[in-house]
């Protein structure tokens, strides 16, 4: 039989149809660079999500507008029964100058998709054309999720979810572009992907006097400085040596001139890793650390510890999916992704609900997609959503088919 013919018998039988969403790259590339052109930071994208509602509801979707903020669930009911399958995209860009030179650059100064968001949110207007054209042959429901704000935290996840935005769902995927591995390529993995990220501020307060005179006094500089040694040493004897995770201090801040001894030593940092519970180990052994140093130099720790995205912990069936589907996707090499430090709201929705997130290959040096993402010079190779679109395509088929 030849490949034509093994597709056209899947077709009639209702599975996927990719030269339907290779039809639709040309609107992919057109609306990515509107986007692009038209960048807006997290919790400020009225426009995007105004325009992603408008494509939709001229496709004659179902949409709510409204979820979480800007947030947007489009809802496509197949003419067959059968499951619920959530596919997000997140819509945010970040405030960066776009240094790019190329005539879809950024208009807005200052701000710029330096993440990839828009071939996200692009990519995902392509499905839901596709699944909009076909619902004679879906069985169940595609819930399409237009995220606002996963740059920054609390994020838009979370309220979304509680806006009700999976209520019903019974798996979900994402994807992230990602500049780092090549085009044509795919990497996710198994449990945790990627890393919970936690701020945490701690005032080392003490008490002001003389330079001169610093038995009158209390040091906090001595005692923050003492601080971010021990702090160290978390990662280092308290944590087990097999599960990655960071603990950096990216800021110290105390007194203002060099004779007087500050009253307040005041330290930021962040904290990295991939399992609830080392999170929580991390957690107080800071805050113990804190408390016994300051005991220790006679000053207060003031601390506030702010927890950000849980680790993004993938479930094993629905990776297996991936790695089993992927290549039915335009030919996607799917790869086994080590895992990444930086964080995603996306592991709020898998929290809830079975799913997985994958990271799409969107590098390619010979389109300028060399750059690391929140570069001032990041792109992407767009073809790199046309993989995107037929993966989160094939998955959902392959979920509804065999439910
Ligand atoms: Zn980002
Ligand atoms: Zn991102």
């Amino acid at each position: 039989m030849t490949r034509e013919s093994v597709n056209k018998e899947k077709d009639v039988a209702g599975v996927k149809d990719l030269e339907l969403v290779r039809s639709l790259f040309p609107e992919m590339v057109k609306r990515r660079r509107h986007l692009h052109r038209n960048p807006e930071v997290s919790y400020k994208e009225e426009k995007t999500s105004a325009y992603v509602a408008s494509i939709l509801t001229g496709l004659g979707i179902e949409v709510r507008t409204g979820v979480g903020g800007y947030g947007i669930v489009a809802v496509i009911k197949g003419k067959l029964p059968g499951k619920t399958v959530a596919l997000r995209a997140d819509m945010d860009a970040l405030p960066i100058q776009d240094e790019k030179v190329c005539d879809y650059a950024s208009e807005i100064p200052g701000v710029m998709h330096a993440c990839g968001h828009d071939g996200h949110t692009s990519a995902l207007l392509a499905v839901a054309e596709y699944f909009a054209r076909r619902l004679d042959t879906l069985q169940g429901e595609i819930r399409l999720i237009f995220q606002p704000a996963e740059e920054v935290c609390p994020g838009g996840a979370v309220a979304m979810i509680q806006d009700g935005a999976i209520d019903g769902a019974d798996v979900i995927y994402g994807v992230h572009l990602w500049t780092p591995i090549p085009v044509g390529t795919a990497a996710s993995a198994p449990g945790p992907l990627m890393a919970s990220t936690d701020e945490f501020f701690v005032d080392m307060k003490g008490q002001g006097g003389h330079g001169g005179m610093p038995h009158a006094a209390v040091d906090s500089v001595v005692a923050g400085a003492a601080l971010v040694m021990q702090l160290q040493t978390i990662v280092s004897r308290s944590v087990d040596p097999l599960d990655p995770a960071v603990v950096t201090i990216g800021s110290i801040q105390g007194g203002t001139v060099q004779n007087v001894i500050a009253e307040h030593c005041v330290l930021s940092g962040t904290v990295r890793c991939f399992k609830e519970e080392t999170r929580h180990l991390i957690r107080r052994r800071i805050e113990e650390m804190a408390e016994g140093t300051a005991k220790a130099y006679g000053t207060e720790a003031i601390i506030d510890y702010v927890m950000g995205y849980p680790p993004l912990v993938n479930h094993e069936a629905e990776v297996n999916r991936f790695f089993r589907e992927a290549g039915n996707a335009f030919g996607l090499r799917a790869e086994v992704s080590p895992k990444i430090m930086p964080a995603e709201d996306f592991a709020y929705y898998v929290q809830q609900i079975p799913g997985c997130f994958v990271l799409v290959g969107a590098g390619n040096p010979a389109k300028g997609a060399s750059y690391p993402h929140h570069h001032p010079k990041f792109d992407l190779d767009e073809e790199s959503m046309l993989y995107a679109a037929g993966l989160l395509i094939t998955l959902a088929e392959s979920y509804l088919g065999e439910t």
